[in-house]
């Protein structure tokens, strides 16, 4: 059975995306921002081995209140051949997945290994957290350089923007 490294799971949350949504935290990140709002998390051995079967059963538990589930962390990306499983599974229930990393989408593209994620993935919330960028002003980023992009396929649709 695949597990996951994680770091920590919210039932719901509306500040970690559009709509309600349950909020998984995956261990293990490589960007090391100064001013990292979750530093703990950016160790790869911090938190639990989680079956993929387990974390599926706690988000179905909360069907149909949620609208999806957002990734965090962390870099959610350092976990995506395993995060896959788990993707598919959430997709088939009608969720949409935001997924929040330090890379640009521009870095996740020369990837190979990162472009199934990006393919299962609706909201892309890019780019490393930079301290004299910190915005209280816009929704859902850390820091305005971070772009919110509607994905298809792993293909930007559009920038999103949210007030
Ligand atoms: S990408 Fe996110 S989790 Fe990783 S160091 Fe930067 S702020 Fe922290």
């Amino acid at each position: 059975m695949s597990t996951l490294k994680v770091a920590g799971f919210l039932e719901h949350s509306t500040v970690n995306g559009e709509g309600f949504r349950s909020v998984l935290f995956l261990s293990g990140c490589l960007h090391h921002c100064p001013g990292c709002h979750n530093p703990e998390m950016q160790s790869f051995e911090y938190g639990d081995d989680v079956p993929i079967n387990v974390i599926l059963a706690k988000i179905k538990k909360n069907l149909p209140l949620i609208d999806g589930i957002t990734l965090s962390g962390g870099d959610p990306f350092e976990q995506a051949t395993s995060l896959i499983l788990l993707l598919k599974e959430v997709k088939a229930l009608g969720l949409s997945i935001w997924a929040y990393t330090g890379y640009t989408y521009e870095q996740l593209l020369q990837e190979p290994k990162f472009k199934p994620m990006l393919e299962l993935t609706d909201v892309l919330v890019d780019g490393p957290f930079i301290k004299a960028l910190k915005t209280d002003t816009k929704k859902y980023v850390g820091s305005s350089n971070q772009r919110i992009f509607k994905l298809l396929n792993g293909q930007i649709e559009k920038e999103l923007f949210f007030s």
